[in-house]
Order: C-alpha cells, then structure tokens, then sequence
C-alpha cells in the first residue's frame, strides 16, 4: 500500500488537492472533517457529539476520530492506499495510525505539509464560508480558534513524522495547479 497524509492547517487547501490526488493515484480518500460532518448530517449519536467541539473550533476528542478511522481502513482490505486529510490531528492520533497499519504491515509513505501564512488562511475560510454552507466558517473567531488548535495540537504532528523523514514541505500558494504539480513531484508510485 502506499499511505500519504496531506498536512496543513485549516484551509491550506488540503480538500481540493485531495480530490486531485486520488483520481491521479487511486488512494481512497479518507477526511475526518467530511466523515464528521456527514455523521452530522444523518444526526447519529457520534455527530451529536462531535458537532458542538466543531462548532467552537475544538478538536473532537481522539477516540471519536480514532475509531472511525479504523473502521473505514478495516473496510477495505483491497485499498491501494489511503490519502489522510486532516487526520491525523494530534500525535495520539498519529500513533494510533501508526499501530493500525502496523497491524497490516504498512505504514505512512510521506506526509506533504501544505504551507501557508496565517492572514491568507483566514481570508480563504472567510471567502470559503460565505459559499460552503459551513457554519465554523463564517465566524472569525471560530477561525482562529482552529488555528490554535492547529498550532498547539496539529503541529506537533509534523515533528513526529519529521523523526523518520517522512515530512516534505510544499508552498501551498499559487495556483491550484501549480501547486498540485509540486505535490505530485513528490510522490513516488
Ligand atoms: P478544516 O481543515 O478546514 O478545519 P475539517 O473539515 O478538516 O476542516 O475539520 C472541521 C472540524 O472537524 C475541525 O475543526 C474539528 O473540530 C473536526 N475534526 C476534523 N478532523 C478531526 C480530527 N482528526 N481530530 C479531531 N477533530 C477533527
């Protein structure tokens, strides 16, 4: 298999590059942030729950994304690979996913961090609320709120990965395109 995690914080564009990223590679797709808000939508115990950390900008409690997560890998034994967006989001959860494809003699390839100033991501979540029907972006305060989650929380993510030399550092400015181009030049399959 070949597992990538596409690293970043809150809107660095991880989604869209996601999209591209599976159709050129055919990994599947898992995103924590579209799995919650889908157990939102069809109002399931697990979306009541994790509805109101998201709706403050917390991060939902590990053993909530964890467990998911192990699901959807244990569902498909035929996987190629998975593309991991916005999961792992602290180190616990990293370590979980470590043991979990240990468990099937896998690991994480490569981890593309996205890199991105803070002023942009705020303006983009802004511009991106005023069309995505998401609630935890049309709020500033939300916004920054994610941020120092990312900062305290997720970034500690990067160093993990940094140990093994897993981490490569893309400018996630530019065009769609370009930057889609310097992701690929990275990913060996
Ligand atoms: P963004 O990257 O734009 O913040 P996501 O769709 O990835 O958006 O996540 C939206 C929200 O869902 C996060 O702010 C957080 O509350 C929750 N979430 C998503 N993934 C995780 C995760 N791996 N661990 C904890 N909370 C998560």
């Amino acid at each position: 298999m070949f597992n990538l995690i596409l690293f970043g914080p809150p809107g660095s564009g991880k989604g869209t590059q996601s999209e591209k990223l599976i159709e050129k590679y055919g990994l599947i797709h898992l995103s924590t942030g579209n799995l919650l808000r889908e157990e939102i939508a069809n109002e399931t115990t697990l979306g009541l729950a994790a509805k109101s950390y998201m709706d403050q900008g917390q991060l939902v409690p590990d053993e909530v994304v964890i467990g998911m997560i192990r699901s959807m890998i244990n569902a498909k034994p035929e996987a190629k690979g998975f593309l991991f967006d916005g999961f792992p989001r602290t180190v616990a959860q990293a370590e979980a996913l470590d043991n979990l494809l240990a468990e099937k003699q896998n690991e994480i390839n490569i981890v593309l961090a996205l890199i991105v100033d803070e002023e942009e991501l705020v303006s983009r979540l802004l511009n991106r609320g005023k069309t995505s029907g998401r609630s935890d972006d049309t709020n500033e305060s939300v916004i920054r709120a994610r941020i120092v989650e990312y900062e305290t929380k997720t970034a500690p993510v990067a160093d993990h990965y940094a140990k093994s030399n897993k981490v490569v550092k893309v400018k996630g400015v530019g065009s769609i395109d370009e930057i889609f181009g310097s992701l690929t030049q990275h990913i060996k399959l």
